[in-house]
């Protein structure tokens, strides 16, 4: 089996993934307009402005939406059992693509509160995942 594909730790993305292997969920918060934004990027989508703080989230949040993919697309993602990508939506409205972990992909549901888990899967590369609550 291959590796899977990893983040690529660099500029603002290594930030937001060094507080994950610090066991902290944090996104960047505008110190022009307050809007919570991820992916990491330099500037806020609403006012434009590259000022931030890095802000620790609630870790909590629902599930926003999923696809089980049953089929295999790259040899490091095997087809058994079926994967569930998902986007889940924390407190402060951040969306990010994720795993619901410790949940069959049947018993996932719209809405479901789910809460940060961590998961380290190199020596290098911490992941934000969920589970239910
Ligand atoms: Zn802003």
């Amino acid at each position: 089996m291959s590796a899977r594909p990893l983040p690529q730790l660099t500029g603002l993305s290594a930030a937001f993934y060094a507080f994950c292997k610090a066991r902290e969920l944090r996104f960047q918060r505008c110190s022009g307009c307050a809007a919570w934004r991820h992916v990491p990027r330099e500037r806020c989508g609403e006012c434009g402005s590259p000022e931030f703080t890095w802000e620790r989230s609630s870790g909590r949040g629902r599930l926003f939406t999923w696809v089980v993919a049953t089929r295999s697309m790259h040899p490091a993602f095997p087809s058994e059992p079926p994967l569930a990508p998902a986007v889940v939506e924390t407190d402060e409205g951040v969306r990010l693509v994720t795993e619901v972990v410790g949940c069959a992909p049947a018993e996932l549901q719209i809405g479901l509160p789910v809460e940060v888990v961590f998961e380290d899967v190199s020596d290098e590369v911490t992941l934000p995942k969920f589970r239910r609550l």
